[in-house]
């Protein structure tokens, strides 16, 4: 699967949602595996300085769209995404999916209340959803995290960890675990358990989901200044492109 654009060296997939998920669909009947990580303008800009981020990013089989900042880059620079496909969105739709085809997901992350909250709260959408099991984010250590995955071999497994953590935790542990699809969704636990709420459709459907995460939680006001600093760096390259 290709179809990439690259955003100041950070590849993002191309290609919108019903593509992607029959892609997934083909990997877990081959049990050919790839992770799927959300790039937005905060991750664009750790990449900047974190070269082994950047590859990690870059060497996943799917980089989903994940925000407003992205879909903007890529007009500015000539590309084709105008749509954004969110962590929590994809895993949405992924959870769809293994409710439909019978696939079995696994979760791994969120405070242990949270964990469990947010699986009720998913098999009440999603009656025949297999959960194969879950465990909480604050145990760290690795081997008894495997060891459960290979115990119960899910097909999907999501670990919400927050970012860059889950990246890594994904890239150091992908190949001894069976499953095929993995996702690093940070906040998405607490999304579906209802402590922290989604922004209300409006500031959705406008690409605002920004501007309801810092009027509800201020203290993000460091992490968001990313994007302003992003655009202006893919206005610099769009300009240094132009005048080649
Ligand atoms: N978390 C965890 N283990 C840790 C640190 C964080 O499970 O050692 C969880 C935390 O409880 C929260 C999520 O990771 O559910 C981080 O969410 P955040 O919104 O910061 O992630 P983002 O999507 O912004 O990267």
């Amino acid at each position: 699967m290709t179809s990439k654009e690259s955003i100041l060296g950070v590849k993002v997939t191309a290609l919108p949602i019903d593509t992607l998920l029959e892609d997934i669909e083909r990997r877990i009947h081959s049990r050919d595996k790839g992770r799927i990580v959300a790039i937005n303008p905060e991750k664009i800009m750790m990449a900047q300085k974190d070269g082994n981020l950047a590859s990690l990013l870059n060497q996943s089989a799917y980089q989903i769209p994940d925000g407003v900042g992205v879909s903007i880059a890529s007009k500015l620079l000539k590309g084709s995404i105008r749509w954004r496909i969110t962590g929590v969105g994809m895993m949405e739709n992924l959870l769809q999916l293994a409710n439909e085809k019978n696939h079995k997901v696994f979760f791994y992350g969120a405070k242990e209340e949270t964990v469990v909250k947010a699986i009720d709260k998913i098999q009440q959408s999603y009656p025949n959803l297999q959960v194969a099991g879950y465990i909480n984010g604050y145990e760290k250590d690795e081997e008894v995290i495997v060891d459960r995955i290979n115990e119960v071999k899910p097909d999907i497994v999501f670990v919400a960890l927050g970012s860059p953590r889950q990246e890594l935790f994904i890239d150091r542990n992908m190949s001894r675990m069976s499953a095929a699809i993995f996702q690093g969704v940070g906040g998405s636990f607490d999304v579906f358990s209802g402590n922290v709420k989604r922004a209300p459709y409006i500031f959705r459907k406008f690409g605002l989901e920004w501007l309801y995460r810092l009027i509800s939680q201020p203290s993000r006001l460091k992490r968001q200044l990313a994007l302003p600093k992003f655009l202006l760096l893919v206005l610099k390259e769009k300009f240094r492109k132009g005048n080649k």
